[in-house]
């Protein structure tokens, strides 16, 4: 399809009023598409030769809407650090229409009613993180939100200091938070709540749309994906790091990035978020605060369902979130199956990682080539008998497997990740695009994209974080 055939929708906008408020994109000053994603072009439909254009610069700029364009943004409310916030909303990202069932915001677009303070704008180092990191995600088989382009330009937009703002054209088949049923049951707006819940369902779990308890079905399905969710960033190593229920996915997806991480070497109570005093989103709470966050959202559904039964659906949490993660760590560790006692053996590996400083992906990866002959294993911690203590055990447990070590190899390589997105090499990429030089940003995209290939040329990428910036933290402002 080309830019010019595109039609879209707005369902969003069949809700009531209360819930969205039209607003136009403000675009940036000298424009320019610093990289634009294909795979996502092709889920919309739109021809590859379209990207290059001039005309698809002024579309991610918010300047060209095409036909059936009525742009808006979502209001919503949220529980930030515990603490309920009665109105927050896209300040910042503008819903531009639906394509295939994807729909479109461009965030860094300018201000809404729900900017607060703020400018709505993005700039480009924090665009270039949500670009890049919605794609490794995707990459690594962790449903998320993604990205068809992010455009850079000469706007200055004031942070600490002036920088150059940007746009990330973002899709997804879902953008209603935790925060979005908040808001209306805060309001006592229950004919709005129930709307929504209604959209929800069609928009995430259409196959609810006839069931008679629906919103009960409803709340159990977004519990059981909120905790496939949170085993997987556990299983990778993933830190997201504002983990408010505004920035929670009704539809079980990776939402919002901002000072996320990935663990460089592995700690339990790693907290990326500067801000984060306390450390209440620490790589090690994340399954707790899925569950809390839950909870509000069982709080703001109490309306449409009877509390009892919202109680036994989030009795169920645990048990879910410790199934799924239970599954992709045997996976990592290339067993053929797995039952309730392989907890013991993972808890013990994840003690020594901890207590070595072991890099976390680096030694799934180095694990995944294990043969018995351990000098790689033991070369990347300081002390050995720890390291040798837990494999004496993964040598008994891998006894139960029935297939050979080369079907194991290959297994655990399409697994384990040679690259993940750490933010030292994410730094060096926004580094080289403030000077204007954007080659890295294409290369991450490659490694991105598909982080379980060797791309020898990246190899640089693929080992222990360089020390200075191991584990740091990152600030929120974006
Ligand atoms: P976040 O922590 O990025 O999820 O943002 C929390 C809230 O602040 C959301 O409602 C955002 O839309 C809003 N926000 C963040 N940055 C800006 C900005 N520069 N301008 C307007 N609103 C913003
Ligand atoms: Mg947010």
């Amino acid at each position: 399809m080309k830019l010019n055939e595109i039609k879209l929708t707005n369902p969003y906008l069949n809700l009531p009023d209360e819930c969205h408020d039209r607003v136009k994109p403000a675009p940036l000053n000298e424009a320019f598409i610093i990289h634009a994603n294909e795979s996502v072009a092709e889920l919309l439909d739109i021809d590859k030769e379209e990207l290059k254009s001039e005309a698809f610069v002024s579309f991610v700029n918010g300047a060209l809407q095409p036909e059936g364009s009525d742009t808006f943004a979502m209001c919503y409310a949220g529980h930030q650090f515990g603490f309920f916030v009665e109105r927050l909303g896209d300040g910042r990202a503008i819903n531009i229409g639906t394509l295939n069932g994807l729909h479109m915001q461009l965030k860094g677009a300018g201000q809404t009613k729900y900017s607060r303070s703020g400018d709505g704008r993005a700039v480009l180092r924090s665009s270039i993180r949500e670009y890049l990191m919605s794609e490794a995600m995707h990459g690594l088989g962790i449903e998320t939100t993604r990205a068809l382009a992010l455009l850079g330009s000469k706007h200055s937009v004031f942070r600490q200091e002036w920088e150059k703002g940007a746009i990330v054209l973002r899709v997804s088949p879902s953008w209603v938070r935790f925060g979005t049923f908040e808001y209306f049951a805060h309001k006592k707006k229950y004919k709005e709540l129930e709307a929504l819940a209604d959209y929800a369902i069609v928009e995430s779990y259409p196959h609810l749309v006839d069931e008679e308890n629906k919103y009960f079905y409803f709340f159990a399905e977004v519990v059981g994906k909120t905790a496939r969710l949170m085993a997987e960033w556990q299983a990778v190593g993933f830190n997201h790091g504002v983990m408010n229920t505004d920035n929670m996915s009704i539809a079980g997806l990776t939402i919002d990035y901002g000072p996320y991480a990935f663990l460089d070497e592995y700690d339990f109570n790693y907290i990326c978020n500067h801000t984060d005093q306390y450390g209440r989103y620490s790589f090690g709470s994340q399954p707790n605060v899925g569950e809390w966050n839950l909870r509000a959202l069982m709080v703001a559904l109490a309306p449409l369902v009877k509390t009892e039964e919202l109680e036994k659906i989030m009795g169920k949490y645990s048990k879910f979130y410790m199934q799924h993660y239970l599954l992709l760590m045997s996976k990592k560790f290339g067993l053929d199956t797995h039952s309730d006692e392989d907890l013991n053996l993972i808890k013990h590996l994840l003690g020594v990682l901890q207590g070595l400083s072991v890099d976390y992906t680096l030694f799934f990866r180095t694990l995944s080539r294990y043969d018995g002959d351990r000098k790689a294993l033991l070369k990347l911690g300081l002390y050995h008998t720890p390291m040798n203590d837990w494999l004496d055990d993964y040598d008994i447990r891998l006894e139960k497997n029935t297939s050979t070590t080369q079907q194991r190899h290959a297994k655990m390589l399409k697994t384990n990740p040679k690259y993940v997105l750490k933010n030292y090499i994410l730094q060096e990429a926004i580094d080289a695009a403030e000077e204007g030089d954007y080659g890295l940003v294409d290369d991450l995209f490659t490694i991105a994209h598909d982080p379980y290939a060797e791309h020898e040329k990246f190899e640089r990428w693929a080992g222990t974080t360089p020390e200075e910036f191991k584990n740091r933290k990152l600030s929120c402002s974006s």
